[in-house]
């Protein structure tokens, strides 16, 4: 099934978007960054040096959201993800 997802689901993260595919944008240390969905901004974020992540216009609670989910997580969740 190839679907089209968010910038930033990673290229072997197999899992599908969550809601809407920009509703955030994450930004490393070196100032790259990429828009996602919050399930994948969340993994980003969770596998990056020194992220920030920043809401998209009318999506102001998405960062907190994308925040918290990645203090929960392991970096580069779905290496090891049986999903
Ligand atoms: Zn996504």
């Amino acid at each position: 099934m190839t679907t089209l997802r968010c910038a930033a689901a990673h290229s072997e993260d197999p899992s599908p978007c969550e809601g809407a595919h920009a509703v955030v944008r994450v930004v490393d240390q070196h100032g790259d960054e990429a828009t996602g969905c919050v399930h994948h901004a969340a993994r980003m974020y969770a596998s990056l040096v020194r992220p920030r992540v920043y809401p998209s216009p009318g999506h102001g609670g998405k960062a907190i959201e994308v925040y918290k989910r990645a203090a929960a997580l392991a970096p580069f969740a779905w290496v090891n993800a049986a999903a």
